[in-house]
């Protein structure tokens, strides 16, 4: 039978991965709905290509825009914007499947839709999980959503699990993760010039290509915490429960160890493609356009420790996880204003960290109970690090 796919974010680095991996595949799947912030252009090729049955974009007068290059073209799709429309396709009755690939806070609304509504979710937007991941998992368990993990982490932890029990469960011999990250581009700069990076440096990741926001977060590593708060959520662990590693080379992509002294590891080539098709076939297999690694021209797999002076932001994330309450989704909203303030060059790179200190150390402790609570905390802080930018 063929399902039908909601992708939030389809003009993004994985919304387009998404596509890839779809096209590979008509027999299986269908697009329901295609949703982009404010590139028109790609959104239209995309609904030209895969023919949905709705696009959303955000502004009204990008929807017009958008109608009007549609129409004559013998595509039936129908244009629509706002926020409330990105609950609707990821909610709607038709869809199977939503691949939640919005870039940070702005995602949360939309995948929780999706989650509320007991849908196959294939989750990219770590930082709905890092601001809300109490009331994420709890809404999970209410609707019996399938959620499977798209971060390449995320998705090999979730692969070298016990298969029954795809959590962090000593009981079943679970006895640590090791979450790899490559250390980003700035690994091994010397620390006085740090300061003086600029944004196009930042961006050139070593191995993997991705949108801006994620790759400033890789080279401040902002990203690793970010995820050592998703995997603590995701698979019910204790942060000391997960030893990060630093893997310059990107082929394996997280392990777990066991009571019984064996690690499993996931290796692949860095592409986005693997962990894309895997969650989308899951508990099947099926092509993703990557090819397998080939072991006879892998020079070195290399691993140490990260450098907590030059990454302060892990130090942070780890913080903020253990203070708990609203102070993940602070520092989320805190970073994203700041790596913002950063790409248009109004700070400088080594800003990044200070200004999230300074906002998490004025963040509450209360659990936040509702996402409005959320939102609450995540506008505050946005407003705070504005004022120190
Ligand atoms: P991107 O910047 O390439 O794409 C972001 C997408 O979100 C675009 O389609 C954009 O139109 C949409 N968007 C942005 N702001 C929006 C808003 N306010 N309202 C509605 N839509 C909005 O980002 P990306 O690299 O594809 O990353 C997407 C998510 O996946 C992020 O949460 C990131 O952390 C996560 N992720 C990405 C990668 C990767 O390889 N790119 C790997 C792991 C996790
Ligand atoms: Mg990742």
């Amino acid at each position: 039978m063929i399902q039908q796919i909601t992708v939030l974010g389809a003009t993004g680095s994985i919304g387009q991965s998404t596509l890839d991996v779809i096209a590979r595949h008509p027999d299986r799947y269908a697009v329901y709905a295609l949703t982009a912030h404010s590139d028109v252009d790609t959104l239209l090729q995309q609904c030209l290509q895969f023919r949905p049955r709705y696009a959303v974009i955000s502004s009204e007068a990008d929807r017009d825009t958008l109608a009007a290059r549609l129409a004559g073209s013998g595509v039936d799709t129908d244009v629509l914007s706002g926020a409330a429309a990105l609950a609707q396709v990821a909610a709607a009755d038709e869809v199977a499947v939503v691949m939640a690939a919005i870039v940070g806070a702005a995602g949360l609304l939309p995948t929780m839709a999706a989650v509320q509504a007991g849908k196959k979710v294939l989750l990219a937007n770590k930082e709905s999980l890092v601001m809300a991941g109490g009331l994420f998992m709890q809404a999970v368990r209410e609707s019996g959503a399938i959620l499977l993990p798209i971060d390449s982490e995320h998705n090999a932890i979730f692969q070298c699990l016990p298969q029954h029990k795809r959590y962090f469960d000593r009981a079943a011999g679970v006895s640590r993760i090791l979450l790899t990250g490559s250390g980003g581009p700035f690994r091994a700069l010397p620390l006085e010039q740090l300061a003086h990076v600029t944004p196009e440096q930042a961006c050139q990741h070593p191995n993997w290509s991705m949108g801006r926001k994620i790759s400033v977060d890789s080279a401040t590593m902002m990203n690793k915490g970010l995820e050592l708060i998703e995997a603590c959520w995701l698979f019910d662990a204790g942060v000391d429960d997960i030893e990060i590693v630093i893997h310059p080379q990107s082929i394996v992509h997280s392990m777990v160890q066991f009571s019984d002294g064996s690690t499993l590891a996931q290796l692949g080539n860095p592409d986005m493609r693997t962990p894309i098709a895997h969650a989308l076939a899951w508990p099947e297999r099926m092509d993703a356009g990557v090819a397998a690694l080939d072991f006879h021209r892998l020079a070195e797999l290399s691993f140490s420790a990260p450098d907590e002076q030059r990454f302060p932001c892990l130090v942070l994330a780890r913080q903020a996880f253990v203070q708990g309450g609203s102070a993940p989704a602070v520092l989320n909203a805190a970073n994203e204003v700041a790596v913002d303030a950063f790409l248009q060059q109004r700070i400088a790179f080594t800003d990044i960290a200070r200004i999230n200190s300074e906002v998490l150390a004025r963040a509450a402790f209360s659990e936040p109970a509702t996402l409005s609570a959320v939102i609450e905390a995540d506008l505050g802080a946005r407003e705070l690090a504005r004022a120190l930018i």
